[in-house]
């Protein structure tokens, strides 16, 4: 019997935090002042992995995202999306 690759299903299963602390990082950096901050990839996907390890993450397979019910508040996410931004301005990896 042929060995079953599970990895196959691996691009199915999706968090959905993901999407949406990307969407709010591109609304905070339309909506507010960025003077002062680097808006380089290193910075952005640091202050990206900094907010989502701060927040639970939110598994679903990938056709349902539709309907995925939103564990965590905006609110939330939002204030860690402050504080990681405060934390990589102070810090960058750079
Ligand atoms: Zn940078």
């Amino acid at each position: 019997m042929p060995k079953l690759n599970v990895f196959h299903y691996m691009d199915d299963l999706k968090n959905v935090n993901e999407q949406r602390v990307w969407g709010m990082l591109g609304d905070y950096i339309e909506d507010n002042d960025t003077d002062g901050m680097c808006l380089c990839g290193i910075c952005l996907t640091d202050t990206a992995a900094i907010t989502l390890n701060s927040i639970p993450a939110h598994y679903q397979l990938e056709p349902h995202l539709a309907v995925a019910q939103e564990k965590v508040p905006d609110s939330e996410i939002y204030r860690q999306l402050k504080r990681a931004l405060e934390m990589v301005a102070k810090r960058p990896h750079h």
